[in-house]
């Protein structure tokens, strides 16, 4: 069994449309400990957002071997990626991306209708991760109730809440005032180094880039070579 949660080789990744092939990632090899927090960035169109979605299972690749966590995604069909996805990985977006009609806790909830788990399993569950991320008291609230920063937490209560082993975060403070924004990226590492947690983060905030061990620059679809960014 190896510690390495990540392990992309020569990982490639291009669109055609007609004739014309563009590559949006030329070849990316990255290895990660498991329990590592890494931040990526690079200029828009750089391919962060590819390269999130083909180390999650949300994408394929062109070429190139890519385990997560143990398993061989390039090998899977769309159906096993999907599965493995729900039980390994936990998404935060830049906007939230939460259901506006629903509570706090309800939206907490959704991932594990993907379960087996009865309800009061999953409250319990919610209860858990409403409680890690701060808001506890809040599992009855409406989004409208709630301010960007709470709102992001409950993003973040609804990808840990399947307990999955990898956070992958993109531009997750993008909407966010500095200060909410350090809260998050508080929570974030408290969630690395309190409950182990392996996370991807793409920031354009070299301040969010500093809260992570190592940081990682992609442009036009290659790593540059890495920095390690100063311990906060
Ligand atoms: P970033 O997140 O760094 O801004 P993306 O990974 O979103 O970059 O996109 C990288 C490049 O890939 C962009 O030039 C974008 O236009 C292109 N791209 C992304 N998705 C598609 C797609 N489905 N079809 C064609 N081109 C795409
Ligand atoms: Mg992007």
């Amino acid at each position: 069994m190896t510690d390495q949660i990540l392990e992309l080789t020569n990982v490639r990744k291009s669109y055609s449309r007609g004739r014309q092939v563009t590559e949006v990632l030329a070849g990316v090899s990255l290895r990660a400990r498991t329990g590592e927090f890494l931040a990526l960035m690079g200029p828009s169109g750089s391919g962060k957002t590819t390269l999130l979605n083909i180390l999650s299972g949300l994408d394929i690749a062109s070429g190139g071997e890519i385990r997560v966590a143990g398993s061989r995604l390039d090998f899977m069909s769309t159906g096993q990626r999907t599965k493995w996805r729900a039980a390994t990985i936990g998404f935060v977006f830049q906007s939230y991306n939460l259901m506006a009609g629903l509570t706090a806790g309800e939206n907490v909830e959704l991932p594990l209708f993907l379960t087996r788990l009865g309800r009061s399993e999953r409250l319990r569950r919610v209860g858990i991760a409403l409680e890690l991320v701060g808001l506890k008291g809040q599992a009855g609230y409406r989004l409208y109730e709630l301010s960007g920063g709470q709102q992001q937490r409950v993003a973040i209560a609804r990808a840990i809440v399947a307990e999955c082993a990898i956070l992958i975060c993109d531009e997750p403070t993008g909407d966010l005032d500095r200060l909410a924004a350090n809260d998050i990226l508080d929570l974030l590492r408290l969630l690395n180094r309190e409950e182990g947690k392996t996370i991807v983060m793409v920031t354009h905030d070299p301040v969010a880039a500093g809260f992570a061990d190592r940081l990682l620059r992609l442009d036009k679809g290659v790593l540059l070579a890495e920095s390690k960014t100063a311990p906060q």
